[in-house]
């Protein structure tokens, strides 16, 4: 209503001024550009039209400013490349925010660097105040050990830890955290967990998994301050990456409230898709919404649930044993446990026409998911679900037929495969390792990609994963014709599945995805052309500007 009241007044201006206008003038006119516009139909572009929050015009310079009236801002983007906005399909949004301000372990290439860091930091904290976050990375050490409760001990006398390592399957706790949760010796390990235990049976302080949840029990929930900080930054984040639109997986509810409060606020200017966990699945049935529910800014109506745990630490779950671990084959999740705990939770979110979003990365777990799946569809008949497998790292090879059968979507974070191929290898082997992260082989089978980077688990930036994508070239620089090149993706299907086929998976390829009239106006204006340019380079484009809706969210300063 409002958009058409505007175009009136628009209109009525232009008449005023004596501007023989034959279509109403747009609010933003971007020209000279290089438009790739995700859209089939026309793939290429110089200008943009937007009007209230919609584009209404792609085509020449010379065509679209005929939509141009006296108090359209005009954007001359001197040539640059414009995509549509980024849609990362997996993120913790939260959690990213947060870490932004937290301890920064991911890149400390040593224990020594670690437990600097982490003395350095608890220095600085109040008494008892917990020192969470991190994303350490021991892989990045020599020796790769886990690290354990007495290297941080002596630093931190009077500050729980609980740093989580970079997948977010492993934390280390420190002694005075251990005793705050009560985790000792004596504690058995929960289905779904590990204490990593000494010869003696004592805790090392690295928990795996379910355990994590004892631990941070004890840690106090943030505060609604704290958490509304958390998400201001990660919106701003987004901004300064050309991410418009996420996909939050596990929000906690008091995330979804900070959202709702933001937006009626107008300061939402990332578009959010949240998915609650599904242990709590009863809350959105009990509801009645349904998939992708809402307005253009916040949806719900997903549920995620989790198969496994994580390839580095050893708990995603696989048909044969790890190689470095020959009694291990990983772990199925708390919520796998018993199998039908999961398909009776899954059958409910179905009934209700929630969308089934699930974290699996080992085979097995990936074939167990897809068997819940298809029993689901043999009870409830088929319709339009857009299931998801959230990472869909490992696959078994007969399992890529079965995937496209059922219209799964495999929601991957290409930046995963250059971090994780630096060691895969050596703990799964040649002939699984080349089914992970087999990008190439789901588009061959025709399965649907979405793309996103997990973070806070891995950098949010999108120029990074397209880096990842198009070359697979591992972050220790061993593999720079890529890591399993024949899995590399192109530039245009990169760009492609991380606009439209991240739409998909939240149902909203009609409202967005793509430079197309009648479209949301999210775009992103780069530095440097990513289509054109060697993929290597492709790490080092910079966000010029990002628009949401035709607001400009981000404009980098100019140099
Ligand atoms: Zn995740």
């Amino acid at each position: 209503m409002r958009q058409y009241f505007l175009q009136i007044v628009v209109m009525l201006g232009c008449a005023l001024w004596g501007y023989a206008q034959t279509t109403p003038a747009a609010d933003l006119i971007i020209r000279n550009a290089h438009v790739w516009t995700v859209d089939a139909s026309h793939p290429e572009a110089e200008a943009v039209a937007v009007l209230g929050d919609r584009i209404v015009a792609v085509g020449t310079s010379e065509q679209v400013d005929a939509w141009r009236g006296p108090h359209t801002r005009v954007v001359d983007a001197a040539g640059k490349r414009l995509l549509p906005g980024f849609d990362d399909a997996h993120v913790h949004f939260t959690d990213g925010g947060a870490q932004l301000d937290s301890v920064q372990l991911n890149d400390a290439t040593s224990v020594q660097e670690f437990v600097r860091r982490i003395r350095e930091r608890a220095a600085k904290s109040a008494k008892g105040e917990w020192l969470l976050g991190g994303d350490w990375d021991e892989t990045k050490w020599s020796p790769a050990e886990l690290p354990t409760k007495e290297l941080i001990d002596p630093a931190t006398p009077e500050t729980p830890v609980a740093v989580n390592r970079y997948d977010g399957h492993m934390v280390l706790a420190n002694s005075l955290a251990l005793k705050l949760a009560g985790i000792t010796a004596q504690t058995p390990d929960p289905a779904g967990g590990v204490i990593v235990r000494d010869r003696q049976g004592n805790p090392t302080g690295a928990l795996k998994d379910a355990v994590q949840d004892l631990l941070f029990k004890a840690v106090p929930p943030f505060s609604h301050d704290q958490r509304r900080h958390a998400i201001e930054r990660a919106l701003e984040h987004a901004a300064s990456l050309g991410v418009t639109s996420v996909q939050h997986m596990n929000p906690d509810p008091a995330d979804i409230a900070i959202y709702s409060e933001l937006l009626e606020e107008g300061k939402l200017t990332t578009r959010i898709y949240a998915a609650p966990l599904i242990t709590q699945v009863d809350d959105q049935v009990k509801i009645g919404i349904r998939r992708a529910f809402g307005g253009p800014y916040l949806r719900i109506g997903g549920v995620k649930a989790y198969a496994d745990g994580s390839l580095g630490s050893t708990t995603a779950y696989f048909f044969e044993p790890f190689l470095d671990q020959p009694g291990n084959r990983g772990l199925l999740s708390d919520e796998m446990q018993p199998i039908s705990l999961m398909r009776d939770r899954m059958m409910r979110a179905d009934a209700a026409g929630l969308q089934i979003c699930t974290h699996a990365i080992g085979d097995a777990g990936i074939s167990a998911i897809l068997d819940i799946y298809t029993e689901i569809e043999k009870t409830h008949g088929s319709r339009d679900r857009r299931w998801r497998i959230e990472h869909a790292q490992h696959m078994a090879a007969k399992d890529f037929d079965r995937f496209a059968g059922l219209h799964v979507i495999a929601s991957v974070q290409p930046y995963h495969a250059i971090d994780d191929g630096r060691w895969a290898e050596s703990r799964i082997g040649h002939d699984r390792a080349s089914r992970t992260y087999a990008f190439r082989t789901f588009l061959d089978h025709g399965v649907r990609l979405a793309l996103g980077t997990d973070w806070e688990v891995a950098p949010l930036d999108p120029m990074l994963t397209l880096y990842a994508a198009t070359t697979r070239a591992t972050l220790d620089g061993k593999n720079p014709k890529g890591w399993f090149p024949e899995q590399k993706l192109t530039i245009k299907e990169a760009i492609e599945a991380y606009t439209m086929g991240s739409a998909y998976a939240e149902f909203q390829e009609k409202e967005k995805g793509s430079i197309t009239a009648g479209k949301l106006a999210d775009m992103v204006l780069l530095s440097d052309d990513v289509l054109t340019i060697d993929p290597v380079k492709i790490r080092d484009v910079n966000v010029l500007k990002t628009w949401v809706g035709g607001k400009l969210t981000y404009e980098a300063a100019s140099r």
